[in-house]
């Protein structure tokens, strides 16, 4: 799978419902060309995919009709980046815990989520998370919780003990939206992860 055209990646931004449009904000920002990704042809002129908050269930169904399950997950094992933030994340988790019967999750990362594990809307809360060393403000709104990491999963932040930014391999998961605090630190660590690949 190619890499990047020249200094300028371009970065898909999954756009089936959710929380995509503060991805596309930071990403161009930090100096990417974002695309709207809503179809498999569209996905097929992406170097990475970021896939964003929102409800994992429905995510889940439009993935399958628009047929882009399929095409990510063909992308994932050829190695493309990916960058899973709340929903995101359960949609590349190996297993989810208390998935709808008909879920489907994509298993580009050995981890097991519980889909509310921080509990419902109401429970959502705002925290400073230790990145590397450096403060990064965390927003949770009805967030996965990770239950079970595997061995090949290195964990980048913890809250209470808990992982909740993750990376195995070129995907990089958090259980809280990172594109909500208008930070791009994380945005550009995933850029930059992608730069070097190229
Ligand atoms: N818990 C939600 C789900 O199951 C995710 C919440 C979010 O992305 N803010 O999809």
């Amino acid at each position: 799978m190619g890499g990047p055209v020249g200094a300028v990646a371009t970065v898909g931004v999954l756009a089936l419902q959710g929380a995509f449009a503060a991805h596309v904000d930071l990403l161009t920002e930090l100096g990417a060309t974002a695309r709207l990704v809503k179809t498999p042809e569209q996905l097929a002129g992406v170097d990475a995919l970021v896939m964003p908050g929102g409800e994992s269930t429905t995510m889940s169904k439009l993935l399958v009709s628009s047929g882009l399950f399929d095409a990510i997950d063909t992308r994932l094992r050829a190695g493309m980046p990916a960058f899973g933030t709340c929903a995101g994340m359960i949609l590349l988790a190996t297993e989810v815990l208390d998935g709808r019967p008909d879920q489907r999750s994509l298993a580009a990362i050995d981890i097991a989520v519980r889909r509310n594990g921080y509990g419902r809307q109401v429970d959502s809360f705002e925290t400073e998370l230790d990145v590397a060393g450096a403060p990064f403000h965390g927003v949770f709104i009805r967030a996965p919780k990770l239950e079970r990491l595997g061995p090949g999963v290195e964990v980048l932040a913890e809250h209470d003990g808990v992982p909740v930014l993750a990376r195995q391999g070129a995907v990089t998961v958090a259980s809280f939206h990172p594109e909500l605090s208008g930070d791009p630190r994380l945005h550009a660590q995933f850029l930059d992860h992608l730069y070097q690949r190229s």
